[in-house]
């Protein structure tokens, strides 16, 4: 049938109807207090898929009540690491199960091709909530010889209500990387999912619900940042707040978060990543290092490495070749499994970009592939490839969060490092080279929370992700991305008077 989304042998387009469209709020599925909605597009037929409820500022006072009372009264404090731990596990092996399905999903709602949510976003968000469960019964405190008559030990404490906002180019991998550490150290949430990409989070919740999660230990809501987002942001109810998107909205979101006392912040934000590509690199093998470190997700990547500094001994021939391996990407439905590129997930962002493109021709960067305007249905850019851009051009200051990529030449390494350095962000970097001496100088000159050498868009729940300067706070994944949820509590206990 139909309707019966979950059930359905068939592969679809857009016909199928997702199931799940309500708000999870202590444990239910619920409609919006307003009876608001909002369909959401799928940007491949530019045609909706299907309305969800749209929290209102009273569903999130409802959420975080939720939240608050499932952490200040509810059995998941009294709950045993070990007992967490095997909800998250049996969260991930849910996951896993489901994996067709939410990979289906993801391609509807995103755009993104199908062969790329299975090993990229369902894998990785399965291998996020198991590596959490692990950590759930495994951190510990410490005891301290403090000096005097004193035992004294620390003791790590969930830090209580954790906002989470996501965003839309990786909803389900943004999804696990909150959850997951959230939960693995004790702490209640209510998320709020990207308005573009509300379908498989409501998914993950039914999935939760499976698992035997306690009531109103993770909300979820659909809805806008203007609204349910800022709402969310400003609530007293809540103890800390985790974002990843635009760096400008960050910004938003720090100031927001401190109107009703000090929130722990954690933010994940834009970048403008460079990646070097030295004299004695590998040609072949840099350019497709470079094409997948840029246009992995129709490039609509926080890290997508967007100003390649290219050696100018080999300058010319990767231009030259890169363009023609970008030309190659094959447009089309997320659902199709030949598809390498997807559409940009909104006809906004689609604008936005073409907007960059005619910037980046004005501003005089050779466009050596690309460059024209998609004619037809669905939200797509032409792979679009610029030579000789210049630092101060528009296109190698502002992150375009697109297929575009732009090539700059080099001669000099510590020039390069300033060059690099120079932008207010500092997410991602990479290199490539053959020799030691050029990777360590370079590695430990960039100003970035990630540097990656000879490899790129490598992520694993085991390292720490995170930004420098306007590109964030704080890290996720890894146990950094752990202690974004807890507390250290210092006990100090008087013992006898001289005692050992
Ligand atoms: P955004 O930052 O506006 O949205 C991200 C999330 O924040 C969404 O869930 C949104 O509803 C919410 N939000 C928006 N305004 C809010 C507010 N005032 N208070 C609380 N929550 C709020 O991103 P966008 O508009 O979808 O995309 C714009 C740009 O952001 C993109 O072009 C791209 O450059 C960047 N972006 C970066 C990432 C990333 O991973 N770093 C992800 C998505 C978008």
């Amino acid at each position: 049938a139909r309707s019966s989304f979950r059930n359905s042998k068939r592969f679809f387009g857009t016909r199928m109807v997702p199931k799940q469209t309500q708000l999870f709020i202590g444990g239910e599925w619920v409609n919006s207090a307003n009876g608001d909605t909002f369909e959401t597009i799928n940007p491949y037929t530019e045609e909706p898929i299907t309305s969800v409820q749209r929290a209102s500022v009273e569903d999130v006072d409802r959420a975080v009540d939720a939240a608050r009372n499932a952490f200040d009264h509810g059995p998941w404090r009294r709950m045993s690491g070990t007992e967490r731990g095997d909800l998250l596990f049996k969260l991930a092996e849910l996951i896993k199960k489901n994996g067709e399905e939410l990979a289906h999903l993801e391609a509807l709602d995103n755009g993104k091709p199908i062969t790329l949510a299975k090993i990229v976003d369902v894998s990785n968000s399965y291998l996020t909530y198991k590596y959490y469960a692990g950590f759930a019964n495994k951190f510990v405190g410490d005891t301290i010889s403090a000096p005097g008559d004193f035992h004294a030990y620390t003791r790590k404490e969930p830090v209580g209500v954790a906002a989470q906002i996501i965003p839309w180019n990786v909803p389900m991998l943004m999804q696990a990387w909150k959850l997951a550490p959230a939960l693995a150290a004790g702490c209640t949430v209510v998320m709020k999912t990207a308005e573009q990409t509300p379908l498989s989070a409501l998914r993950v919740g039914e999935l939760i619900k499976e698992a035997g999660f306690p009531d109103g230990v993770v909300n979820i809501l659909s809805g806008f940042g203007e609204d349910a987002g800022a709402h969310l942001v400003r609530h007293p109810g809540v103890d800390k707040v985790a974002f990843t998107g635009s760096t400008e909205v960050g910004l938003d979101i720090m100031r927001n978060s401190s109107t009703s006392g000090l929130k722990r912040v954690t933010l994940e934000l834009g970048g403008k990543s460079p990646f070097i590509i030295c004299e004695d690199a590998n040609i072949e093998e840099s350019i497709q290092q470079a094409n997948f470190s840029l246009f992995f997700n129709s490039g609509q990547v926080c890290i997508a490495a967007s100003r390649l500094f290219v050696h100018e001994k080999i300058y010319d021939e990767f231009a030259e070749k890169s363009a023609k391996l970008a030309s190659k990407a094959v447009l089309g439905n997320g659902l199709d499994p030949n598809t390498t590129q997807g559409p940009q997930i909104s006809k906004e962002q689609q604008n936005k970009i073409w907007g960059y493109i005619q910037k980046g021709k004005q501003e005089g960067a050779s466009c050596l592939t690309g460059g024209e305007e998609y004619e037809g249905k669905g939200f797509f850019v032409k792979p679009t490839v610029f030579a000789d851009v210049q630092d101060d051009m528009t296109i190698a200051k502002e992150e375009i969060f697109g297929p575009v990529m732009q090539i700059l030449k080099f001669s000099d390494y510590e020039d390069v490092i300033k060059r690099a350095n120079n932008t207010d962000y500092g997410l991602g970097a990479g290199v490539i080279t053959n020799d030691i001496g050029r990777a360590f100088h370079l590695t430990n000159g960039l100003r970035a929370g990630t540097v990656f050498v000879n490899c790129y868009d490598i992520f694993d729940p085991t390292l720490p992700f995170g930004g420098y300067k306007n590109s964030g706070l704080g890290r996720e994944n890894g146990l950094e991305g752990l202690e974004n949820y807890l507390e250290t509590k210092t006990v100090i206990m008087s013992r006898p008077e001289g005692s050992l």
